[in-house]
């Protein structure tokens, strides 16, 4: 059990005070327990031989009778006892029976000291303790801060962190950006040849590029390759920080690895911390602002040899402050594309290196079916390949294994436990039958590869479709094409059953996108060339506005739904005059599950598909 520390004090406090009290009382309950007798009654209880001892201590007059009864007396000052005593009448003889003692001049000093000691001294240690433990502890939460403080950075390469060190050679693709890089290298290295030069050395790196294709992995590959430490942060560990902390850990980051020099620092996701300034209103904002600060104040603090260099990555280089990529700050900034098709061949072969695989493996195959796939989708894919195969008992990883892989990378594991009626089987079948029917029959759809009613992930079935080559640039033809393959599956269902279901919503929502996008930013609608930007969520609030009125709001909602309207009704009509091959895909479909792409071009007949290779060219 906890108990708060300030509880205990209080408590602990309290429980003094009593000791403390007791001790007192203690001390007086006798004083105040003796008799007080006056000098004459004493003199009488002499002569009645009742008194056994007197100590004279000053003026007080300790009596001790025969009986072990206490009391007490006063004299006068600088009177002596036995003469008052006689003077009142106390038989000589007998007095000198008594015993009397004059208490040494210690006792008196005695007298005066104890209660000073517990009425001064006592208090003031008890206060003093008290100060103590609660110095004791603030103490300790301030170090506890100061832990807090402290930047968690992972470090690789340093000494005994010699975690499988990282280099270009495993980095797939990415030439580039290498190349950019080795320079970087070099420095580390041999700083001492660029500084003889009087050359001016980078400061701070940018590496922009979505996620997963390797900007991490390629920060620590400079690491590797100049042997040397690397201290890494997130971004997104600075947001929701308290106000200071985030700073602190800056510097401290930053006084680590200058100690640590030549050293890298990488820092993930800047765009968590290096937005625009000025913007936004976000709870976090100051803390933001604070650690931006202290980065900048950091870097334009190194000396002209600091052999530090600061890597920072972001997939939104667009949205970074102006103040981060000026000069002698992240003034080199770093694109990593994502891998094409030869890329993807060769990460496909660094992340099989160490797995056991069959020996005909066609990776060039592989590649081409991921396209659009990070690095971080390839490694995912050869690491599911491997369990598929671990599962199955398998000595080797297969083809077919990777090409599973492929799939469950992309669309989520297969839901075979999800077990749909007869009926809900009939609507899927239908529906992914619309989708791949209505792709297949115009021009400007990429090959159909699979269809599927197994679940996978959300989806309830899945039509298979991956184009053939990278197309970096595509056609408003292409996109429409897309739309109304989209909404084939809603319109097969509509078509059969006369109703469509729930199954169409993310359909829907990824045609609506695409439609929303044709008109406000590619400049494909009959509103003409411009770019209608929304301004960003995180700028809400700040009084910013779209670039575009209300009025332009309206007629842009307008086109997108003439765009999906105008879909829409290409896809009914194609399953409605195809409903006999719909239904041929269907049956097929409910009966095997699963069509493979050379099952379904023999189904809906081969011309179709030349037909649309034609039109790809
Ligand atoms: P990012 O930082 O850009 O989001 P990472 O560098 O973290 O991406 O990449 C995630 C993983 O993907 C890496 O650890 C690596 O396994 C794999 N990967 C990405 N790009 C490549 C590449 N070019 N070559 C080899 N592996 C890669
Ligand atoms: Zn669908």
């Amino acid at each position: 059990m906890k108990i708060n520390p300030l509880v205990k004090n209080f408590v602990f406090v309290i429980l003094i005070l009593l000791v403390v009290g007791g001790v007192f009382s203690l001390l007086y309950l006798p004083d105040q327990q003796a008799n007080e007798v006056s000098l004459s009654q004493l003199a009488g209880d002499i002569n009645q031989d009742k008194v056994k001892k007197i100590t004279v201590s000053g003026d007080s007059v300790e009596i001790i009778y025969t009986d072990d009864k206490k009391a007490s007396s006063m004299k006068e000052s600088n009177s002596v006892l036995s003469d008052v005593l006689v003077n009142l009448g106390a038989d000589k003889t007998k007095l000198q029976k008594v015993e009397i003692s004059a208490s040494t001049q210690e006792e008196s000093v005695w007298s005066w000291l104890l209660p000073a000691l517990l009425y001064g001294i006592l208090p003031l240690l008890v206060i003093g303790f008290f100060l103590w433990t609660m110095m004791k502890q603030t103490r300790g939460s301030a170090m506890q801060v100061f832990d807090f403080t402290r930047a968690k950075a992972k470090i690789f390469g340093a000494e005994g962190h010699s975690k499988e060190k990282i280099t270009f050679k495993d980095v797939a693709g990415l030439k580039e950006a290498k190349e950019e890089l080795v320079e970087i290298v070099d420095f580390l290295k041999f700083p001492k040849k660029y500084l003889d030069m009087g050359a001016k050395i980078p400061r701070g790196v940018l590496l922009l590029g979505s996620a997963g294709v390797g900007k991490t992995l390629l920060a620590r590959a400079v690491a590797g390759e100049a042997n040397v430490p690397f201290f890494s942060i997130s971004g997104s560990e600075f947001v929701e920080m308290f106000v200071g902390v985030g700073s602190a850990r800056v510097r401290d980051l930053f006084m680590t690895a200058k100690k640590a020099a030549p050293s890298i620092i990488f820092i993930d996701e800047l765009d968590a911390i290096g937005r625009h300034r000025g913007v936004g209103m976000g709870g976090g904002h100051d803390e933001r602002e604070q650690t931006l600060n202290m980065i900048l104040v950091e870097m334009d603090g190194f000396e002209k040899e600091t052999g530090v260099i600061v890597m920072a990555a972001t997939n939104r280089g667009d949205i970074l402050d102006a103040a981060l990529l000026r000069p002698g700050r992240f003034d080199r900034k770093i694109t990593l594309d994502p891998p094409d098709v030869h890329d993807r061949e060769a990460i496909l072969r660094i992340h099989s290196k160490d797995k056991p695989l069959a020996e005909n493996i066609n990776f060039k195959e592989i590649a081409e079916r991921t396209p659009g796939f990070s690095g971080a989708d390839l490694a995912n894919v050869a690491n599911e390949a491997a369990l598929l195969a671990a599962r199955q008992n398998k000595t080797h990883i297969f083809q077919n294994e990777f090409l599973e892989a492929i799939e469950k990378v992309l669309l989520g594991p297969e839901r075979r436990s999800h077990l749909l009626s007869k009926k809900e089987k009939e609507i899927v079948a239908y529906h992914e039958a619309g989708h791949a029917l209505v792709s297949a029959s115009i021009p400007g759809t990429e090959p159909v590869r699979k269809i599927s009613i197994i679940s996978r992930g959300m989806a309830g079935g899945y039509t298979l479709q991956l184009p053939s080559e990278d197309n970096k640039l595509r056609t408003k033809t292409q996109f429409l094409a897309e739309i109304a393959t989209l909404l084939g599956g809603m319109a097969a269902e509509r078509l059969i059953f006369g109703e469509m279901t729930t199954g169409a919503s993310n359909d829907l929502e990824k045609a609506s996108h695409i439609a929303r996008k044709i008109v406000k930013d590619w400049g494909m609608s009959s509103l003409g060339p411009i770019s209608f930007e929304d301004k960003e969520a995180v700028m809400m609030g700040a009084g910013l506005e779209n670039n575009y009125s209300e009025a332009v709001a309206e007629k842009i909602d307008g086109e997108i739904e003439i765009i999906l309207r105008g879909a829409e009704k290409r896809a009914t009509e194609i399953v409605a005059k195809r409903r006999d091959m719909l239904a041929k895909i269907a049956k097929t479909l409910v009966e095997k599950e699963t069509i493979e792409r050379d099952e379904f071009e023999k189904i809906i007949g081969v011309p179709s598909t030349k037909k649309k290779v034609e039109n790809r060219k």
